[in-house]
């Protein structure tokens, strides 16, 4: 029995010696500053009455950014090592030829930008979110930023093909940084060309808003722009150039500071600047940080140790892979950002890479929170030089409890998958065994689960799995008939709440629609020749990932994935 317990692989970290610190409290509510899945429906549905109307009232501004830094003294778009400041002016460079607005999400130009969804038909629209025009008071920035890539520090890295355009403050008070992806060369570009093609982009949009469904911290995408300029991308590194096209998302989050913008300034030296971008983040993202707090710099440290580990627990808990955990994809505000070769695990599998470039699998999904470790490491490495002795000691200690608060709520968010209420000594066992079965039958992750919530417990008593493909690849394993069997006493020993409680319970966390990597490619194949009918579908369905929808299942989005679909690939490549 002690030895399946190990295997309930990234519920339990691989790390060795990491102990309990009683200084971080583990939250058992829900994630941070982000919607439950229910509770955003009702938040995001303003009245058209409080929408704008019109374009040219919708402002952004870049003064808060501006005033609270040194800009690059430098002006251009070429490309250099930057000095002394945490953002270049840099104008974004419009895509050629022909335009089309490809998408936009409904959620979030009514909810964030409380825009009204028809302006988003106007040329003006258009101009705006591609780049081609500025929105009032608009001063675009390219943020400077290094970052660990790989597991080593990789030096300037920086917004080498997004501009942030401003910030909006919307009638709730909330102020989001507004960011086109893929709008042409900064100095950080590097050897880049600025652009991003229809492939990532898509996936980008997609995933934001899916994730923003599902209930996980993430940035969003408002509208996605494609081109007929050309855009030569190598997708394997293997000699074979394709020529793709350019295209821009218009993405939001409250914030796009990241661990590396830390470490930057960090590891050159820079250390009023390092003191000036924590200050401003302690005070615009972490308002429950007193300024005057002299041990500000350690809280805010263990407030991102606690809610990364947070993050960490979530996407593990619906299998999403981010695909490259560099410190520079990792937000200081714990949000799922900068969405590459990301993948949702299909067969159980803690080794599943979704980075076909990712040839050491660093960024396994069984990896992913010891990752997020390491990343804090770095932050801690990036913030000591502004830490007295004790200071440093203290954050220190905080990092050990990174384990406890990911694992236990890890146990939570597993627990909530199977229904289980309260607490029982072996819960975790009940876990593990489900976890090993999964994997030796390699039976579908977010499948299996959801079809445990569909089914009754009647039909669980008798073993009735008809039309539920990933139950029947699960209940051949010949361990199945026992854990069931403790399932069902399990769910017994509470008899507080009925069978159809549990189900609905287990339906509202574990989705019956996920991104799956043959989906996206299925859409944008389909967007490579001018129709986006299957990114509308998807973004549609996967905006509301726990309700059974006719078209999705018609289109086979419930249903074991496609024989082609095994032989897909994603990289770096974008
Ligand atoms: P990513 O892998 O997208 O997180 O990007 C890592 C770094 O490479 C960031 O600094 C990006 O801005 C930069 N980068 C990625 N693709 C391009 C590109 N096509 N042109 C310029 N910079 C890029
Ligand atoms: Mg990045």
């Amino acid at each position: 029995m002690l030895s399946l317990r190990s295997v309930l692989v990234f519920a339990v970290l691989s790390a060795s010696g990491l102990t309990p610190a009683r200084s971080l409290e583990v939250c058992h509510g829900p994630d941070h500053d982000c919607p439950g899945p229910d509770s955003f429906r009702s938040r995001w549905k303003p009245s058209v009455s409080n929408l704008t109307q019109d374009l040219d009232q919708f402002r952004v501004s870049c003064r808060k950014l501006m005033e609270s830094f040194p800009l690059d003294e430098v002006d251009g778009n070429f490309v250099r090592t930057v000095k002394n400041c945490v953002f270049s002016r840099s104008s974004p460079t419009p895509l050629r030829g022909p335009l089309r607005l490809a998408a936009v999400s409904q959620n979030a130009i009514e909810g964030v930008l409380e825009l009204d969804l028809a302006l988003t038909r106007s040329e003006d629209f258009l101009s705006y979110v591609s780049g081609r025009r500025l929105l009032p008071g608009s001063v675009p920035l390219a943020h400077r930023y290094g970052g660990h890539q790989f597991g080593l520090w990789a030096g300037q890295l920086g917004d080498g093909r997004a501009h942030s355009l401003g910030r909006f403050t919307n009638r709730r008070g909330e102020e989001w940084e507004l960011q086109l992806k893929g709008s042409g060369k900064t100095p950080y570009s590097r050897s880049g060309d600025g652009r991003a093609v229809i492939r990532s982009s898509v996936r980008e949009f997609l995933c934001s808003e899916a994730m923003w469904s599902l209930g996980v911290p993430t940035s969003r995408a408002a509208s996605l722009v494609v081109s007929e300029e050309p855009v030569f991308r190598d997708q394997f590194y293997d000699g074979h150039v394709r020529t793709e096209r350019g295209a821009v998302v218009l993405r939001l989050a409250k914030s796009w500071f990241r661990i590396g913008s830390l470490e930057v300034l960090s590891r050159s030296g820079e250390l009023d600047l390092l003191r000036k971008l924590l200050n401003f983040v302690i005070t615009e993202h972490f308002p429950s940080i007193r300024s005057e707090d002299p041990d500000q710099y350690v809280v805010f440290f263990s407030t991102v140790v606690n809610q990364t580990a947070q993050l960490i627990a979530r996407w593990t808990s619906l299998g999403f892979a981010h695909g490259v955990c560099n410190t520079d994809n990792f937000s200081l505000l714990s949000i799922t950002m900068d969405y590459g070769p990301f993948g949702f695990m299909e067969s159980y599998d803690p080794g599943f890479v979704p980075n076909w470039s990712d040839d050491e699998g660093r960024y396994r999904i069984g990896a992913q929170a010891d990752v997020g470790l390491f990343n804090l490491e770095k932050l801690l490495v990036a913030l000591r030089p502004v830490l007295s002795t004790n200071q440093q000691r203290a954050a220190a200690a905080v990092l050990p409890g990174y384990a406890e608060v990911y694992q236990t709520r890890v146990h939570q968010l597993f627990k909530d998958k199977l229904g289980l209420l309260g607490e029982d000594d072996d819960d975790g066992f009940l876990i593990a065994l489900l976890l090993k079965m999964m994997e030796d039958t390699r039976s579908d992750f977010s499948m299996a689960f959801r079809q445990l919530g569909e089914a009754s417990e009647q039909q669980l008593s008798s073993r009735n799995f008809s039309q539920m493909w990933a139950l029947e690849d699960l209940s051949s394993h010949e361990l199945f008939s026992d854990w069931l069997s403790s399932y069902l006493l399990r769910l017994h020993r509470r008899q507080d709440h009925s069978d159809v409680d549990r189900q609905d319970r287990m339906k509202s966390v574990n989705p019956r629609y996920v991104l799956r990597n043959w989906m996206a490619e299925s859409a944008v194949r389909k967007a490579e020749r001018d129709d986006f009918s299957e990114v509308e579908l998807l973004h549609r369905v996967l905006s509301s990932p726990f309700v059974k929808q006719q078209d999705a299942e018609e289109a086979g989005y419930a249903q074991r994935p496609p024989e082609w679909a095994r032989r897909l690939k994603v990289s770096c490549s974008s």
